[in-house]
């Protein structure tokens, strides 16, 4: 981080994906200049974008008993759109997919009164995450639930010959395409954020007044220095070989 005259830092980001592009949005809208350092042509691209997009709730981790993984996937979805109300504007309707539903093959690990009680449990937990925080998912839900479906409604969506048991819930996705190209307009929109794309970072190296600069190549395989950012914490997680993995990229 470098110092400007407004006593605001300037950040170096590595990386903009979802996490890199919302800190950045962020660290902007609190008055810091940020330069985000992304391998490829533009933000948002790799698995941000590319992925399922489900807001989990928790379900899919039944054979974790200590029910932790469950708790941290719901505290993290019901803050979803609280989040990032404050980087995008967006109408949640406009990026949810249909619900999920779950279908419990023959050969699966947990059974389908296993997963029924798995699925209370989330419910359960849900329900003290919402008393806390005051939040509901997605902004609109109060109540999660799974709700096991009878045969003739499991033939509609799946061959009964491998599936024991089907699930619907209000369980949800959002579709990333949508999120990755409205945070993108969203950095395109500040002035505070400079992008430097098709910059892979591939080192750190540390100056005599403890700043550091960040050498990256461009497409054409040229190798540059980043002007120095001020960084001993920064410095400190290199050398305790946090960042490492950063530096082998
Ligand atoms: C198949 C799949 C399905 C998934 N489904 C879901 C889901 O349904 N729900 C869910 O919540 N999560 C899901 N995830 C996880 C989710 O996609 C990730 O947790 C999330 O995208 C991580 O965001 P990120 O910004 O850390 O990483 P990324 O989106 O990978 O961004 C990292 C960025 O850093 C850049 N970069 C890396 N090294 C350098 C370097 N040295 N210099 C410059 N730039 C660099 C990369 O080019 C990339 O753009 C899924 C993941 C996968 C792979």
């Amino acid at each position: 981080m470098l110092r400007n005259r407004d006593g605001l830092g300037r950040v170096a980001i590595i990386g903009g994906g979802l996490v890199g592009t919302c800190t950045a949005l962020e660290l902007s809208d609190r008055g810091y200049k940020v330069d985000i350092f992304e391998a490829h042509s533009e933000l948002v691209c790799k698995a941000s974008q590319h992925n399922e997009g489900k807001i989990y709730l928790g379900f899919i981790y039944a054979l974790d008993l200590s029910l932790n993984t469950a708790h941290t996937m719901i505290e993290g979805a019901i803050q979803f759109v609280e989040l990032l109300s404050r980087w995008i504007k967006f109408d949640i309707e406009d990026l949810m997919s249909t619900p999920f539903h779950y279908c419990v093959h023959k050969g699966t690990l947990a059974k389908a009164d296993k997963l029924a009680a798995h699925y209370q449990s989330c419910a359960d937990l849900f329900e003290d995450v919402r008393s806390q925080t005051g939040l509901k998912y997605l902004g609109l839900i109060e109540k999660i639930y799974s709700r096991r479906m009878n045969e003739q409604d499991i033939a509609d969506i799946a061959n009964p010959e491998y599936i024991d048991a089907a699930f619907e819930t209000n369980e949800y996705a959002i579709d990333t395409y949508k999120l990755a190209s409205l945070l993108r307009q969203s950095v395109s929109q500040t002035d505070k954020i400079t992008v430097r794309a098709n910059s892979k970072v591939v080192g750190l190296k540390k100056s005599d007044d403890n700043s550091f600069r960040k050498q990256y190549s461009n497409l054409e395989g040229a190798i540059t220095w980043s002007p120095p950012y001020q960084g001993n914490r920064v410095w400190n997680l290199v050398r305790k070989g946090s960042l490492l993995r950063v530096m082998a990229g």
